[in-house]
């Protein structure tokens, strides 16, 4: 934390349809991760900062609740319009501060738009359901209706994905929304602030707070506050699970991973390599659905590994607004550190490093770092262990498929799992026995489209709703009303009486 430099812009947070500036001086310094120097500082606010957001969408919740939801899609309709307008400047709005290539950051930007469409369709979400004659001239009908104010926390991985996949299905649903994006990637949210505005929606209904852990605990905090939505790091999805569940909210918080993908004896093997680099060297490693474990079954491993080394080695790693470069940096040097230690430990606990990022030759002074592929790595190993959140991709060896699958059954983390075979069976088989929120065949990372919810298992999620379809029922609660409009009158009744007889 720092006080900005006069050549520094300053992001702003937004409330109330506006920018606004926080009234204290504190700020940090925004890198560009392939470069390392600072590009812009954004503003950290605290508590007086969340009670302005707060107060704003309280008094615009109601109003907006109170809207057609037809009414409200149009707006989102017009918001998607700007998205696909702007397409191109959000992508380069996300690979200034994340780092990730233009071609993976239009692929976000492609995801966030899908993510409004069925945002766009929540009448279809917000349908109850309707129980005719459950007594005499007696209907029971249920619906779902907004909580109020919700909030979002996210991380630094998808400024845009991660924000829009909540906020638009909660805005959808009549609520009103503050989001605390990611310190470290704060600009893109305001973007879209200013694209929301744009499109017709009122001041207050959405609203961008910028901070960190000060910020996070007044929201949650905040009596205001109906719920909090959670993307982020496992120790601090579950930190935030037991603050906002004591403080009577409903929460979900999606947390770290590490993805396995089962190559077994008849897949195919090149897709399996190609899909192995797409998936753990894509975005340099820095997906929640990344794949950091090949299980290799069988005879498989030797030939696996030589094509995936083949490939690793010609995966170009450069800024990620440069042509040809496959993946861009890291987040920050702390990240590049954290991937050279894993690596260092790996060789220490018997690992083999066929592919060796460490050696790759940097460009500039940004935070990069190679691809790397280790194998023969154990699951007792920090490598395996830990959430490294880099390119580097383990290579665990196994006799069979139940033998792939008590290794992926074992680990804490439950985001997503793959296996690639010729083989209907076995497919099946992984499909139905695997522990895991989000299953690929012959798919390197399934992240479903957006009419499918989406969450982990295990240390990846805590709390019941996941995201995209399933964030609708997170965002709403139930309402159940039994009616009866018909003559005659039954008289006191003063027994509890099954329903038929009522
Ligand atoms: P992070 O946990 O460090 O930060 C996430 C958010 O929490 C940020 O807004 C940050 O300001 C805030 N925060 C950080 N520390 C906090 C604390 N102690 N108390 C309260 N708030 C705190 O995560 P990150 O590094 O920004 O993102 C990467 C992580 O997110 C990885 O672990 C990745 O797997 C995970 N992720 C998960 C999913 C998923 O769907 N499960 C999706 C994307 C990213």
């Amino acid at each position: 934390m720092t006080t900005t430099p006069v050549h520094l812009e300053t992001v702003l947070h937004w409330i109330d349809g506006a920018p606004a500036a926080s009234s204290g001086a504190e700020t940090a310094e925004i890198p560009d991760p392939a470069t390392g120097r600072a590009v812009r500082a954004v503003a950290l606010g605290g508590t007086d900062i969340v009670d302005r957001a707060v107060a704003s969408a309280r008094a615009a919740a109601g109003a907006w609740a109170a809207t057609p939801s037809p009414a409200r899609a149009t707006i989102l309709l017009a918001f998607r319009a700007l998205l696909v307008e702007h397409g191109e400047e959000l992508a380069s709005i996300i690979t200034a501060e994340q780092g990730k290539t233009l071609a993976d950051a239009r692929g976000e930007v492609a995801r966030s738009i899908e993510a409004v469409e069925v945002a766009a369709s929540a009448v279809q979400q917000l349908k109850g359901e309707y129980a005719e004659q459950v007594s005499r001239g007696v209907d029971t009908y249920s619906f779902r209706q907004p909580l109020g104010v919700c909030a979002g926390i996210t991380p630094f991985n998808f400024p845009v994905m991660v924000p829009v996949s909540m906020f638009a299905a909660a805005i959808a649903c009549g609520n009103a929304f503050v989001l605390k994006p990611s310190e470290r990637v704060p600009s893109a949210s305001v973007r879209l602030a200013e694209f929301l505005a744009q499109a017709g929606l009122p001041g207050g209904v959405f609203n961008v707070v910028h901070g960190g852990v000060d910020a996070v605990h007044a929201l949650i905090d905040h009596p205001d506050v109906a719920a909090i939505s959670f993307v982020g790091s496992t120790p601090v999805a579950r930190e935030i699970y037991r603050r906002s569940a004591a403080a009577g909210k409903k929460v979900q918080a999606l947390g770290g991973a590490n993805n396995h993908l089962v190559v077994m004896p008849d897949a195919d093997l090149d897709a399996a390599a190609d899909a192995l680099v797409s998936a753990a060297y894509g975005a340099a490693g820095q997906r929640c659905m990344a794949i950091t474990v090949a299980v290799a079954v069988g005879d498989v491993a030797d030939q696996l590994v030589a094509k995936t080394a083949q490939r690793a080695e010609a995966f170009r790693t450069g800024p990620g607004d440069a042509e040809g470069s496959d993946m861009g940096p890291l987040i920050s040097k702390a990240a590049v550190e954290r991937v050279r230690g894993a690596l260092d430990a790996a060789e220490g606990q018997g690992g083999r490093v066929v592919v060796d990022g460490r050696a790759a030759e940097a460009p500039g002074s940004g935070y990069f770092i190679g691809p790397s592929l280790v194998d023969h790595v154990t699951t007792d190993s920090k490598l395996y262990r830990d959430e490294i959140f880099g390119p580097v991709l383990s290579v665990v060896r196994v006799d069979d498929l139940d033998e792939a699958l008590r290794v992926v059954n074992a680990s804490p983390y439950g985001n997503g799992a793959s296996i690639f075979t010729a083989s209907g069976a076995a497919s099946r088989h992984f499909a139905h026995h695997v522990r895991a929120g989000s299953v690929g065949i012959n798919v390197p990372i399934p992240v479903p489209i957006s009419w499918f919810g989406f969450g982990g298992w295990g240390d990846s999620r805590f709390g019941d709703d996941g995201l995209n379809y399933d964030a609708y029922r997170f965002y709403t609660r139930g309402k159940v009303v039994t009616q009866r409009w018909t003559e005659p009158r039954r008289g006191v009744r003063p027994n509890f009486v099954a329903a038929g007889s009522q």
